[in-house]
């Protein structure tokens, strides 16, 4: 009987089931923040991944498929997926298109030659997005945002933001001496791969899985201690960025990532959750300003992420999110006919800033309508009677922490987006003019 290779798996159709699912959720934050798919061959020439991820990475050194075609050609099985994506951006010229920051995302399986484990696998599926064109450091935090937002829809609370930056070229040859000469004399203590990284690409001992812990890298020189003044100016702005967006972080100055390809900022998000063990980084990313150009390309910065999916997969078994598909936002209940047209209008506003909303068709009473906005799986339900539309508010309830707050009308969408984003923020003086957390 045929077996499936080592390190690959078969999705049958209740596991499927839950990746389509997972995919849309990945579809929909992404059309939110504005990144489209793109798609690109599962198998490109082998120098484009030597160059683009870096011929001493563990990556292109220990771990790719490479093949030779019946055409002499060496391809290798796409081990990551930005050095595809900006090999395409660049042969495409999109560079060069109307729309000067291009912004995309991809879905689809990587190859490496690893040894398998839980959430190690030679075949595995990765998300990832890139946005190239713009050095601001509002489109690292975006970035990140972006990544906090799947997260945060996938309802995965129980993780950690990782954030550093390795600065600019600059900041980085004066890191690369520091380090090098810390590290004289003591390499030997080190593992035999970081002997051979000591020679090709000391920056890498600092992601050393073996070595991490150890007391030599612990007090190894940071990269922050080498930074120039603009990348430090950089640095300080996404954070500034991430700050405004509500985001948790950690700033770990020890944070280096694997690929030679990074400038300043890189992150990392851990989920905490036995289930993963010791394959809990479920998202890696950061800046690449110099890979478009070392591709043959103009000199474009870029930005990105990759998730690995089945790491993600087991976050959310763990928390039952796929057991529950459909659901909605927002349930508005009219208690009567006089109140219909203004809920009306109230829905719609939801609706049209994106709310998966509904309303009852029927004329039910209200408990035959707190039963199906149970049966519709409504996160909020709005309701509005006669002595609400006297006052001009509106009642909101909270399916999910069962609170029940009475706003102004004309605040619920913005309330119901409030909470969505940000569940601690608890007011319960919506309907005084002053309140900051519904205006
Ligand atoms: P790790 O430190 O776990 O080896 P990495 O630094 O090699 O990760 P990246 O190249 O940054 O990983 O890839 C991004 C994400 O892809 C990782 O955070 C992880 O979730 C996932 N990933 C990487 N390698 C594998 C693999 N062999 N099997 C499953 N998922 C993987
Ligand atoms: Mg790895």
């Amino acid at each position: 009987m045929y077996q499936k290779m080592k390190g690959t798996y078969d999705l049958l159709p209740e596991q499927t089931r839950k990746y389509q699912q997972l995919e849309k959720v990945i579809r929909n934050v992404s059309k939110i923040f504005n990144y489209n798919e793109i798609r690109t061959p599962i198998f490109e020439a082998t120098n484009l991944f030597h160059r683009g991820v870096g011929e001493t990475t563990d990556i292109v050194s220990k771990e790719t498929y490479t093949f030779t075609d019946r055409g002499k050609r060496s391809n290798t099985l796409r081990p990551e997926g930005t050095a595809g994506v900006v090999r395409s951006y660049i042969e495409n010229k999109l560079y060069a298109a109307k729309i000067p920051v291009q912004k995309l995302y991809y879905v689809g399986p990587m190859f490496r030659y690893e040894r398998p484990q839980k959430g190690r696998y030679r075949q595995f599926l990765q998300f990832g997005a890139e946005a190239f064109g713009s050095s601001s450091p509002m489109l690292d935090a975006e970035v990140i945002s972006y990544a906090v937002s799947i997260l945060r829809a996938l309802k995965i609370k129980d993780v950690t933001v990782h954030v550093n930056s390795i600065g600019d070229d600059e900041s980085k040859q004066k890191y690369r001496e520091a380090l090098v000469s810390y590290l004289d004399g003591k390499v030997d203590t080190l593992c035999s791969d970081c002997h051979n990284r000591f020679k090709t690409n000391p920056l890498r001992i600092l992601d050393c899985k073996i070595d991490k812990d150890s007391d030599v890298l612990k007090n190894a020189p940071k990269p922050v201690q080498y930074l120039t003044e603009s990348a430090k100016e950089h640095f300080d702005n996404v954070i500034k960025y991430l700050e405004a967006m509500e985001i948790d972080y950690i700033v770990d100055e020890s944070l280096v990532r694997g690929l030679d390809y990074y400038t300043h900022t890189v992150f990392e998000v851990n989920a905490h959750l036995d289930s993963l063990g010791a394959q809990n980084t479920i998202c890696g990313g950061g800046r690449y300003d110099n890979l478009v150009e070392s591709l043959g390309g103009p000199k474009t910065p870029g930005v990105g992420f990759a998730f690995g999916m089945e790491r993600l997969m087991f976050a959310l078994e763990s928390i039952n999110f796929l057991g529950e598909p459909e659901y909605l936002h927002l349930y508005m209940m009219v208690l009567g006919e006089e109140q219909k047209e203004e809920g009306m209008k109230l829905l719609n506003r939801c609706r049209l800033g994106g709310l998966i909303s509904d309303i009852d068709f029927l004329d039910k009473g209200m408990k035959p309508q707190f039963k199906l906005a149970a049966n519709l799986k409504a996160r909020f339900i709005a309701i509005y009677g006669e002595e609400e539309q006297k006052q001009g508010v509106i009642n909101l309830k909270d399916q999910e922490s069962g609170e029940q707050i009475t706003i102004k009308k004309e605040k619920l969408y913005n309330k119901i987006i409030t909470e969505l984003m940000n569940p601690s923020s608890n007011c319960t003086d919506c309907a005084e003019e002053s309140c900051d957390s519904c205006e």
